[in-house]
């Protein structure tokens, strides 16, 4: 027999905030279909690891589901679809809603770079007889984790006559990969000693891509010839070719399942494609025509503060918007001033390990859903779009309304660190903005974490937000 509620019980449950874990909030049904949507994730993450790599799968799923190239000159009709692909590196998604532009958009914007090993310019030398390369890491990253870890090359190069090579090494089966070395424990005595933000210092991070010389009776930089030789075997390029590359170091290993119960995926990157893949799925399979125009930003360079012609802190989005203003015979602000954005960006998972620079009672949690992040920053909301809580209280009801799991999370403890996203670029335009975002664990090292559950949930947010 059950026990009657006492009236303790009763106030409890009337006034309490219910932390959810998604899973008991989700039936076997819901349960499956993000499973299912996890496996299409994976693939995406496995087959796509550089911005240049994403944005030429968007456009390709792009087209396949009836989107065309945006013609900044053409009036568009509701349900019409169109993309604009900025430099090879950055995509925005529209598809044109039932009202005016003049009413607003809706925006989601994620980004599509993710921390890495860049080459230097100048990357190739021989030294003891084993040929390197110099790398200039991207993105924030704790360098002592991406030593002995393989790795791959993805890229492109433009040779001297114009023509653009596109490089991918080291991830098909049987293909070789690249390795930073690290001092084996014998022999580190002096390295131990130093703090572990400089264990592996920036100059260390050299990356090695041979060991065989030249067979030669005399010369010297014989192992570096024989890589030069390689090279221009398999690209028809030469030295100087490297300083107009753009070629860059990623972990090599596979997407993969963590844990007994496989409720977590382990790989590269999930920061942010993560939100970028649910995100784009959300685009690209709306079912009808939308009230509000809907428009899906996949950036680039969010890792390096987004600056630059790729990055949201240009006016690449901001010149699209004008454009559709223009067709309907508005100015741009009078597009952005009515406009909603959900800026998706991951945000850091409370770490069982690590609890000290979190605060539990404002910290997101594997597996409770898509986060919202009302502010970011550092010392104080330094450098944040503080979302207003008019806003946070409508995305939140769209979410409620359409059964999303989702939580509320600061990026870690007052004065703990910090960071910042895209919010604030957007924000600046006079658009209502606030940071939603999958929780991950390991966040910018060479092997992250995220729950299943979470990326679904992203996935169906953004869904209903487009919708709304
Ligand atoms: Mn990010
Ligand atoms: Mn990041």
């Amino acid at each position: 027999m059950a026990e009657e509620k006492t009236e303790v019980d009763v106030l409890c449950e009337k006034l309490f905030m219910n932390k959810k874990h998604s899973a008991n909030f989700v039936d076997e049904e819901e349960l499956q279909k993000a499973m299912d949507f996890a496996e299409d994730y994976k693939k995406f993450l496995n087959d796509n690891k550089t911005e240049r790599e994403v944005a030429k799968f968007v456009v390709a799923e792009a087209e396949k589901k009836g989107f065309v190239p945006f013609d900044k000159f053409k009036k568009y009709a509701p349900g019409d679809k169109v993309y604009y692909l900025n430099r090879k590196k950055a995509v925005i998604l529209a598809v044109i809603g039932k009202k005016s532009v003049g009413e607003g958009v809706r925006i989601a914007a994620a980004h599509i770079d993710s921390p890495r090993l860049d080459l230097k310019p100048n990357p190739l030398y021989e030294a003891n007889e084993v040929a390197l390369f110099k790398t200039h890491y991207y993105g924030g990253i704790k360098k002592y984790q991406w030593t002995t870890i393989p790795m791959s090359l993805h890229g492109v190069v433009v040779l001297r006559d114009g023509t653009e090579v596109e490089v991918s090494l080291g991830e098909k089966d049987g293909e070789p990969q690249f390795v930073i070395s690290d001092l084996l424990p014998h022999l580190s005595k002096e390295q131990d000693k130093r703090n572990l933000d400089d264990g592996i210092k920036g100059e260390e991070l050299n990356v090695i891509v041979g060991s065989l010389p030249f067979k030669a009776d005399k010369g010297s930089e014989l192992v570096k010839l024989n890589i030069l030789k390689l090279l221009n075997e398999k690209y028809g390029m030469v030295e100087e070719d490297f300083l107009t590359a753009e070629l860059e170091m990623v972990p090599a290993a596979k997407v993969t399942d963590i844990g007994f119960d496989r409720s977590l995926i382990g790989g590269y990157g999930h920061d942010d494609r993560v939100c970028a893949y649910p995100e784009l799925r959300a685009i690209l399979d709306l079912d009808e025509t939308p009230d509000y125009t809907a428009i899906a930003v996949l950036t680039d360079k969010e890792e390096t503060g987004s600056d630059g012609n790729t990055g949201l802190n240009s006016s690449y989005m901001k010149y699209f918007i004008a454009d559709l203003a223009r067709a309907d015979g508005l100015m741009v602000w009078d597009v952005l001033s009515k406009s909603k954005c959900l800026s998706a960006d991951v945000n850091a998972a409370f770490d069982p390990t690590f609890p000290t620079p979190f605060e539990a009672k404002n910290a997101s949690y594997l597996n409770r859903g898509i986060v919202v992040t009302k502010y970011t920053g550092a010392r104080g909301k330094g450098g944040t779009s503080d979302a207003s809580a008019e806003f946070v209280g409508e995305v939140t009801r769209i979410f409620n309304n359409a059964n999303v799991n989702w939580q509320l999370g600061e990026l870690g403890a007052v004065d703990a660190g910090g960071g910042g996203t895209v919010a604030k670029y957007i924000a600046n335009l006079d658009v209502d903005v606030v940071d939603v975002g999958v929780p991950v664990l390991s966040m910018h090292a060479p092997f992250e974490l995220i729950a299943k559950l979470d990326v679904y949930m992203a996935n169906k947010a953004f869904t209903a937000f487009f919708k709304a």
